[in-house]
Order: C-alpha cells, then structure tokens, then sequence
C-alpha cells in the first residue's frame, strides 16, 4: 500500500469530495479551498510532480489538462477559472503526487 496521500485518495482508501472519476483520472474538491469552487484533478497512476513526468506520460497530462475546462464547467465557473500546478518545494508544492488545482468563482 502506498503511503502517499493522494494515492490513497485516488484507491478510495481515504475519502474525498468527488467530482470526476475515470480508469485513469480522479477529480476532487479541496479540503481546503481558497475559492468557492476549488477542486484537484490528479492521475490515478502516481507521478510525483510535474518534474517527474517523462514522455511516456504525455497522453496522461493531457486528459488532466483537456478536463480542466469542461469539469469547471460543470462545477458553475462558467466565466472562467484558474489554474496552477505547483512543482517542487520552491513552487510550493506539498502533495507530492501531481495535481492541478482549478479554482474559481461561480459565474
Ligand atoms: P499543493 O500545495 O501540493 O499544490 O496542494 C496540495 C493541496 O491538497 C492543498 O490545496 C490541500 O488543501 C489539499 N489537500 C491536502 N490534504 C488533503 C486531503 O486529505 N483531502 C483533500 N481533498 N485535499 C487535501
Ligand atoms: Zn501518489
């Protein structure tokens, strides 16, 4: 069993707020959000940040990436959202499992 947390999330071990899931990908709202709407779209598959992913993950970051919108969306950030995927400890990363936040407010 893996001791990361967001693996433990992704294998429903630990539960989460979920707003999309799929064979490869889990989307969920923040513990902590610094918006009204503000949730992570994270692989299933670990990789430990943004550094870490090769060119066999390209396909991978993609979906995360293309989901982004359309899960906004659907969450009422109709006017737009942001975006920030914060890499290693001086980009203030502190999960250690590659994440996108998207956050934002309803519009
Ligand atoms: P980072 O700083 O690594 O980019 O962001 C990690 C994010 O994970 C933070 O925004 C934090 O609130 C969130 N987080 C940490 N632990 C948990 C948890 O157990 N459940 C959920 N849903 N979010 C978490
Ligand atoms: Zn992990």
């Amino acid at each position: 069993m893996s001791a990361c947390l967001f693996c433990k999330i992704a294998a429903g071990t630990i539960p989460s707020k979920i707003v999309y899931e799929d064979e490869d990908v889990l989307a969920f709202h923040d513990i902590n959000p610094i918006a009204p709407v503000h949730f992570l779209i994270i692989p299933k598959r670990h990789i430990d940040s943004l550094a870490h992913a090769t060119a066999d993950d390209e396909a991978l970051l993609g979906k995360l990436l293309a989901l982004a919108p359309r899960l906004a969306a659907e969450q009422g950030l109709k006017n737009g959202f942001k975006t920030a995927i914060n890499t290693g400890r001086g980009g203030g990363q502190e999960v250690f499992h590659l994440h996108i936040h998207v956050f934002g407010h309803p519009g």
